[in-house]
């Protein structure tokens, strides 16, 4: 019988951290909050520097300033007067050539006199360095008793901590998690595995974690390759096996004759671009066929997605099937709505609006009619697919910004109809390679071409210091009636800080502009945030004339008169992402204006990153150089890229490995489609290991 439920031999490494000896609850809290809360999280944390350890000199001989292991004897401590904290504990120290001092601010005489009892010989290693004429080591790394010198005269990897944790501990801990592993069964091509000259997996795993130098930590380091490789093999190979499970699928023809399209189209103030033509006629292909369509819209901000997408729902209407649109956020479902309702209006068909705030009657009520088939369009947020959803005859799903929501979902939202036609639709341009990555082979329309009249956002770069200069601008800028948004970075690690640097900026402008300012973020409720943007987008009263926003507002929103954006510690954003945010004011009759404001810490790659902001406008040369200065993970923000979340591979440096992924993987599904041979089997361990194992349900049976 094939596989089908975790493998026993990964019993061991799906367990809590917490099974680990020196893992309490607190420690594992903090284990939790910075690699995850399984013994593989710890696995895959892999070190990011090297500490060389294996320099012993003689005091005579040594280096200051460089990291050292020294075997000293305990001569004398000098507690510190127990009045004055500032004063450190002192412990002197020698080897036959010479003595130093150890200094401990702060430190514990019963702890010290324990450790580095006098009279005893320790190994302590630390960076020393020369005070007053003398040799000191202030904090030790290490103390440690002689027989120890082993583990620790090495190169001990240093890995990416968070408050809490000590590299110690961490180093302990991760060490730990290590023993527990097991070689698993190749699941690698025998031929592959030579050529390339890698370990098995566990070897690989080993080395990776030890490394001996600072080569190893190169992602080129053949340990590294290996685990990378793995990793791409088995996301290759859950993309394939998702996919032919929805190809398999029988689709359906869907032709429009044309009438509802005509409609609407007479009733636009404006004529479709060439590109936008060619997506509705890319698209109409698609659709009409008997397979299912998988397609991908990029466009651009601005670029004019939203009326493709109304196209191809209005074909699926007019062949008497029921189209849905889905946004990754409240604000956006309202947004598409309110541009999408009045023109489905005037062709005469009834569309609605639903999402998580739709609650009894009402959500029942638009329930019936997405079920009786008498609401042919439905726009709305991932609430539109829970389980008590049902349509009469669902033949296409459009979801935009689809890098919000994770491939699985993507493609499998599909299952509430048969034979449902996919669009999906991004405003960040997808480089070739985070293309393959994401979905394998997936076919695509571009919209390259903006709408005539549009004016290019006018983008300059200043430093934080010249947040004054920045400030009056506004107030001119507020002065002429304009709007303002005011944009501060969400960055992933600490929501709590961002949100409270967002906050304090609120409260100063405000207090600057007498209380026209307006404040959303990621922690307000949809209700909240729509309340402010509605008296930001005009209307509601009271008005507000500047929004502060986390990036919250970065897909979304429509403010006409809103044509200055200030960004600050905008080297901390993604490029694309910048791009889509200024993307937001250059939509009025004004030519925008973006002021991107850059910290202290930016550095050359950031300023160069800046710079191809500054100088183009077209969003897809704006990606590539992205990926290129940043690397890919990093290119749209991990979490949210819809990348697959990889734990090893780094695009920027495996990128050539994964064509060769992709190859081996539809090798291997046309030899063993039900992965059942030995190798096959093997591969399944491989995709419960990396956590891919949702697509082991798509093997085909048999
Ligand atoms: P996005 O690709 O960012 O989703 P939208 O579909 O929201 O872009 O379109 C942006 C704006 O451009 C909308 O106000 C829309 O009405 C307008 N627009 C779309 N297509 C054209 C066109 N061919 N000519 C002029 N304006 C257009
Ligand atoms: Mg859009």
């Amino acid at each position: 019988m094939p596989q089908r439920t975790r493998p026993e031999i990964l019993f061991p490494l799906f367990a809590p951290v917490t099974v680990l000896k020196g893992v309490g609850s607190r420690i594992g809290a903090h284990i939790e909050r910075l690699a995850g809360s399984q013994i593989i999280d710890l696995l895959w944390h892999l070190p990011v520097g090297v500490i060389d350890r294996r320099y012993s000199p003689n005091l005579v001989d040594l280096e200051p300033g460089r990291v050292a292991t020294l075997e000293l004897t305990v001569v004398k401590h000098h507690a510190p007067p127990t009045k004055n904290r500032r004063v450190p504990y002192r412990i002197d120290c020698r080897d036959k050539t010479g003595e130093i001092t150890l200094i401990y601010f702060h430190g514990r005489s019963d702890y010290l006199l324990s450790v580095l009892p006098a009279g005893e010989t320790r190994l302590i290693s630390g960076t020393a360095e020369v005070y007053d004429g003398k040799l000191q080591m202030t904090h030790p790394d290490i103390v440690a008793n002689l027989d120890e010198r082993e583990s620790v005269m090495r190169v001990q990897p240093v890995y990416a901590l968070t408050e809490g944790l000590s590299q110690n501990v961490l180093g302990k801990v991760i060490a730990g998690a290590i023993d527990r592993t097991s070689n698993l069964p190749e699941w690698l091509d025998p031929a592959l595995v030579a050529k390339r000259e890698w370990k098995p997996w566990q070897a690989a795993l080993v080395s990776a974690h030890a490394p001996d130098g600072p080569l190893t930590l190169d992602p080129a380091a053949p340990a590294r390759m290996r685990l990378a490789y793995d990793e791409l093999l088995a996301s290759q190979l859950a993309i394939m096996l998702v996919r032919s499970h929805v190809r398999r699928q029988a689709g359906r023809a869907i032709e429009g004759d044309g009438r509802l399209r005509s409609r609407v189209l007479s009733v636009l103030p404006f004529r479709l671009t060439d590109s936008q033509n060619t997506a509705i006629d890319e698209i109409s292909v698609d659709m009409a066929a008997d397979s299912r369509m998988l397609r991908l819209l990029q466009g651009d901000v601005g670029s004019g997605k939203t009326i493709v997408a109304l196209v191809a729902m209005l074909t699926a209407v007019e062949a008497g099937g029921q189209a849905a649109l889905m946004a990754p956020t409240e604000i956006l479902a309202q947004q598409h709505y309110a541009t999408i309702a009045p023109l489905a209006e005037a062709a005469g068909v009834p569309c609605v609006l639903l999402t998580g705030r739709y609650k009894g009657k009402a959500r029942t009520t638009i329930l019936a009619g997405l079920a009786n088939g008498s609401t042919p369009i439905v726009v709305g947020t991932h609430a539109l697919f829970q389980d008590d959803i049902a349509f009469d005859d669902l033949a296409i799903v459009v979801v935009d910004e689809q890098h919000r929501f994770g491939v699985h979902q993507r493609l499998l939202l599909a299952e509430k109809g048969s034979a449902v036609d996919v669009l999906l639709m991004t405003a960040t341009p997808i480089p070739r390679t985070l293309m393959l990555a994401a979905y394998g082979d997936l076919d695509e329309s571009q919209l390259r071409e903006k709408p005539a009249g549009r004016k290019p956002v006018t983008t300059t770069t200043a430093s934080i210091d010249r947040l004054n200069d920045a400030i009056a601008g506004v107030q001119r800028h507020l002065d002429s009636g304009g709007k303002v948004f005011w944009v501060c970075p969400l960055v992933e690690e600490s929501e709590a800080i961002d949100v409270a640097a967002a906050t304090a900026r609120h409260s100063a402008l405000n207090q600057r502009f007498g209380g026209r300012v307006g404040l959303v973020h990621g922690k307000m409720s949809g209700k909240e945030k729509d309340e402010v943007m509605s008296r930001f987008a005009g209307g509601a009263e009271p008005a507000v004339d500047i929004l502060v926003a986390t990036t919250v507002i970065e897909v979304g929103v429509d403010v006409p008169d809103a044509t200055v954006m200030v960004i600050e510690h905008a080297e901390r954003f993604g490029l694309a992402q910048l791009h889509q945010l200024r993307g937001r004011i250059g939509r009025g009759d004004r030519v925008g204006t973006c002021l991107l404001l850059y910290g202290h810490d930016i550095g050359a790659t950031g300023r160069e990153r800046l710079r191809v902001l500054r100088d183009t406008d077209d969003g897809f040369q704006i990606a590539e150089q992205d990926l290129r200065l940043r690397g890919a993970g990093d290119v749209l923000g991990t979490r949210q890229s819809g990348l697959p979340d990889f734990r090893v591979v780094d695009l920027n440096a495996h990128g050539e490995l994964l064509a060769v992924a992709r190859d081996d993987a539809q090798l291997i599904l046309a030899r063993d489609p039900a992965l059942k041979t030995a190798r096959g089997q093997a591969l399944r361990t491989l995709l419960y290991l990396f956590e891919r194992d949702a697509a082991i349900r798509f093997t085909r049976a048999g």
